[in-house]
């Protein structure tokens, strides 16, 4: 089992830490320090050691900050998280706070008393993240002080050691483009920009720029390491070595000059030292840590974004049709666990039975396939009833739920295979649902359907199109507290830039890429509902008449949409054909793939005709 149930998060712990943390602030002269969901290369997983934030606070979402000053103590979380923050966090000694209306820097601004001396670990917040920190404790008569070491780390008496999982090769027939072309694209942008080097610091880069993978943080296939791409010659990569087999460490050999990770901070400060030209370095990734010994060292930096996140997410010929497979492969398990769900008497599931059975079943479908499941792509989110309207739930051994007839189960899951990254989210009611859940349903259903067919020209971004998804449910004073859709990896992170479809998505949305659909309405107290396709960016056809050259998305994921919670009065005649059709693609494609009787029969009937 990929997925573990253990209680992760201890509320009861956050005073006596927090009064620890305190304490040692004290004896370094800081009356606060900012603890960051975060490690040093900016992964959106962390490896155990870099839990800093859960172990303080309890609070384990992905995303979130803690700003700890001597008499508070602040937890800033977006919209995802803040049902979960309020069970997991001791409301007694930390106040919510919101991340999106109000980030960290904008409530330093605001709130943070005039001498105050806040400290930061710079390892673990990007140079644009400082530079905001330190104009807001200016603004606010503060002063920011930039952490030798970690105050935290200093109190965490028990923390785990960095994680030393084997780095494997990513072979050509998955990755489509070799090592040694990738890295020389690489060398061509950083001789575009004028400099001498990039860093590389974010592992899902390094991993796609030398086609390796690891195992060092959850369900992300990534070997956590640094590498230095100069503008002529071998690239530098610091990797441990104890995590390379021969065959491993003789490949990277011929792409690079290896080196163990210690030597990182003194090989940089050298080329920085001895370069005429700047170094170029992504203020929105590149830790601040990083960016000060290029400075100390005399050298001058650029701000560029990180030059392998822009090819990565346009997949080539290769994954894109590795995609495909992987979703089809994916769609097969999906349909198999369905088929069984609606087989089981509501009363005598779980939550946690019914996450188990979902990864049984991607495993065994990988396996007979010939493409076995490596992870599971991030914990499966399995929320009945009142949890489904908790948008990131993780279902553990204290809140696992027991089905009641008349819930809807929100089940939003991926798989990571060698040929891909999946992602997708279903909503199955275990008893006849309510009018009112229908409609609810059937308006996401709605929104979903409209960024399917979207047509849209060259050069649009997310942002320009997020509504589409949303407005059905805002026409009904409905809305979801999330983005639309979110990139993903080629078996890679299943969140990945630069491109989303929210209100912060302002990259191009070109052919290639591979977002996510999600729209969501959310009853608190009472359930959640979500439907998610991944899609890909393509160039369409030319609508009769047009004249100006439009993209549009292809629909990766097949898995039947649930028919009992669709109101088919509610869909006009577009949107049931567009039902319709990938129904029967969904049964089409995936039937040659499913042996069982009993499940092609579900499917049969899954995917009967809306009328
Ligand atoms: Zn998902
Ligand atoms: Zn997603």
């Amino acid at each position: 089992m990929f997925q573990s149930f253990t209680v992760r998060s201890d509320a009861t712990r956050g005073k006596l830490r927090l009064h620890a943390l305190r304490k040692r602030l004290a004896t370094m002269q800081l009356d606060g320090f900012v603890v960051p969901h975060a490690d040093a290369h900016q992964n959106e997983y962390l490896p155990p050691n870099a839990e800093r934030l859960a172990w303080l606070t309890g609070f384990t979402g992905s995303a979130g900050t803690a700003i700890v000053l001597a008499d508070s103590a602040h937890i800033f979380v977006d919209g995802r998280y803040t049902l979960q923050l309020r069970e997991q966090a001791d409301m007694d000694v930390f106040t919510p706070e919101d991340l999106i209306d109000t980030p960290p820097h904008r409530w330093i601004e605001k709130n943070l008393p005039a001498g105050t001396r806040l400290g930061v670990d710079p390892w673990l917040h990007t140079i644009g993240e400082v530079e905001r920190f330190e104009k807001a404790c200016s603004e606010a008569g503060a002063t920011l002080v930039h952490c030798d070491t970690n105050p935290l780390d200093a109190v965490w008496q028990d923390a785990p050691p960095a994680p030393l999982a084997p780095v494997s090769i990513h072979p050509m027939e998955h990755a489509g483009v070799s090592a040694k072309s990738k890295l020389a694209a690489l060398a061509r942008t950083v001789r575009e920009h004028k400099t001498a080097a990039t860093v590389l610091t974010d592992p899902a880069s390094i991993a796609w720029a030398f086609n390796i993978r690891g195992h060092d943080v959850a369900h992300t296939p990534l070997a956590l390491g640094w590498a230095i791409v100069p503008s002529r010659g071998d690239p530098l990569l610091f990797i441990d070595s104890r995590k390379l087999g021969n065959s491993e460490r003789a490949y990277l050999h011929d792409h690079a000059e290896l080196h163990e990770p210690v030597a990182f901070t003194d090989s940089l400060a050298a080329l920085a030292r001895r370069s005429r030209r700047p170094i170029m370095l992504d203020p929105g990734r590149v830790n601040a840590a990083i960016g000060a010994i290029v400075a100390e060292a005399g050298g001058k930096i650029v701000h560029a974004p990180d030059p392998a996140i822009g090819p990565r997410a346009t997949k080539n010929r290769t994954e894109r049709r590795g995609a495909i497979n992987a979703q089809r492969r994916d769609g097969a398990a999906f349909v198999r666990f369905l088929a069984w769900l609606d087989a089981q008497a509501p009363e005598t599931l779980d939550e946690i039975t019914i996450v188990r059975k979902l990864e049984t079943c991607r495993a065994e479908t990988g396996e007979r396939l010939g493409m076995p499941l490596r992870d599971i792509a991030f914990d499966t989110i399995c929320g009945s009833g009142p949890n489904g309207a908790i948008v990131h739930y993780r279902v553990d051994e204290t809140s696992n739920r027991r089905i009641t007839a008349g819930d809807l189960i929100l089940i939003d899951s991926g798989g990571q295979y060698d040929d891909g990254t999946t992602d997708i989210t279903r909503v199955v009611p275990t008893g006849p649902p309510t009018q009112t859940q229908r409609r609810h349903f059937t308006l996401v259903l709605k929104g979903m359907i409209a960024m399917s067919r979207a047509r849209f020209p060259q050069g649009t971004r997310g942002v320009d199109i997020d509504a589409l998804a949303r407005a059905p449910l805002w026409t009904a004073g409905l809305d979801y507290k999330h983005g639309t859709g979110h990139g993903v990896g080629s078996y890679l992170s299943v969140h990945e830039g630069p491109q989303s479809l929210s209100r912060r998505g302002m990259a191009e949305l070109k052919a290639g890429m591979i977002v996510s659909n999600e729209p969501g309405c959310y009853r608190p107290g009472e359930y959640g509902i979500r439907i998610e396709n991944l899609v890909m960016v393509d160039a369409a056809r030319l609508p009769e008449g047009g004249d100006v050259p439009v993209h549009g998305f292809s629909t990766l994921t097949l898995v039947p949409i649930d028919r009992r919670l669709i109101d088919p009065k509610l869909l006009d005649r577009h949107e049931r054909r567009w039902l319709n059709r990938y129904h029967a693609r969904v049964r089409r494609e995936l039937s040659p793939l499913i042996e069982d009787e009993s499940v092609l029969a579900w499917l049969q009937g899954a995917t009967a005709l809306v009328k």
